[in-house]
């Protein structure tokens, strides 16, 4: 497959939709992005790696953590996790409070903010340092290890996360955190706050594609576990447009406000695309269309 071929046919159609949108400025650190900005980049099973664009530059990949943290405590603690947060898509935004009242603590799926925060809980409670694992684990996949937390994001969502505090407390006040409100959200902001390029986050995901096994040839993930991981993102990775995801391009995926979307191309590669400016449901605009239009071209996708 002519891989550099079909990223350059995904770049025309992004920059024909980079820029429409807006970049996410609820955290301030964000709000200075170049709205249209792009890169991307494609890492293969057996060890090719593919860029176009600003594929090199790094960018905040909010969100797209929460893919990391969950695989992390899969790992490392199994399947104790699903007691805690659910595997159903939301159909409302990441930032979302009403459902944690009537379902008493227990967030929908670990992708939207809720349930991400008891993730984050419970690889706090596994490794004592949840973000410097998911940190760890990112420098290792990408053989960078400049990888880092941009301490200037992580202070910004922490001056503005009043939403976020609101959900901790409230999965708090029903038993579902096992460490402190104020330990949780720190850990929490600052895997977010994570910079990383489009070549790191190919890199890093790649293990999703190799059915759960990482860089250095270790199984992290079973099989089952990593189909389940590609399942949870199909329908719940892009929050409650995870349909419209599925429909336009067919491939699990994990999105952040920062703009980047990282998909996973089972049994293959990963790919990764970053453009600033954001849709109302918080996905980038660029990066979906160069990923929509990189599997029409390819006819590579799950379906
Ligand atoms: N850190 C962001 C927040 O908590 C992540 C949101 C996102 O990327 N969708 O609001």
């Amino acid at each position: 497959m002519n891989y550099p071929e079909f990223l350059r046919t995904a770049m025309v159609a992004a920059h024909r939709e980079a820029g429409k949108g807006h970049v996410a400025d609820y955290i301030p650190a964000l709000a200075g992005a170049v709205p249209d900005a792009f890169g991307m980049a494609l890492a293969t099973v057996d060890g090719e790696l593919h860029g176009v664009g600003n594929w090199k530059e790094p960018f905040s990949i909010q969100s797209i953590s929460k893919l990391f943290s969950l695989a992390l405590v899969l790992a490392e603690g199994g399947n104790a996790l699903w007691t805690r947060v659910g595997r159903e898509p939301s159909g409302t935004p990441f930032n979302s409070l009403v459902q944690l009242e009537a379902e008493r603590g227990i967030p929908r799926n670990p992708f939207i903010n809720a349930g991400a925060v008891v993730v984050t809980d419970r690889l706090q409670t596994l490794t004592g340092d949840a973000s410097r694992s998911v940190l760890g684990f990112l420098r290792a996949e990408s053989g960078n290890p400049g990888i880092s937390i941009d301490p200037a994001v992580a202070a910004s969502e922490a001056a503005h996360g009043h939403r976020n505090a609101a959900l901790a407390h409230f999965i708090a006040s029903h038993g579902n955190l096992d460490n402190t409100v104020a330990v949780v959200l720190e850990e929490y902001f600052a895997h977010c706050s994570i910079s990383a390029s489009c070549g790191d986050l190919a890199l890093a995901g790649r293990f999703l594609a190799s059915h759960g096994v990482r860089a250095d040839g270790t199984r992290m993930l079973s099989s089952t576990e990593a189909k389940r991981v590609n399942a949870v993102l199909l329908t719940c990775g892009t929050y409650d447009a995870a349909g419209e995801f599925a429909y336009r391009v067919g491939l699990p995926a994990k999105s952040g406000v920062g703009g980047g979307v990282l998909a996973i191309l089972p049994g293959r590669a990963a790919l990764c695309a970053w453009s600033p400016a954001l849709d109302r449901a918080g996905n980038s605009v660029g990066a979906v269309a160069a990923i929509e239009a990189f599997t029409t071209a390819t006819g590579l996708s799950i379906f």
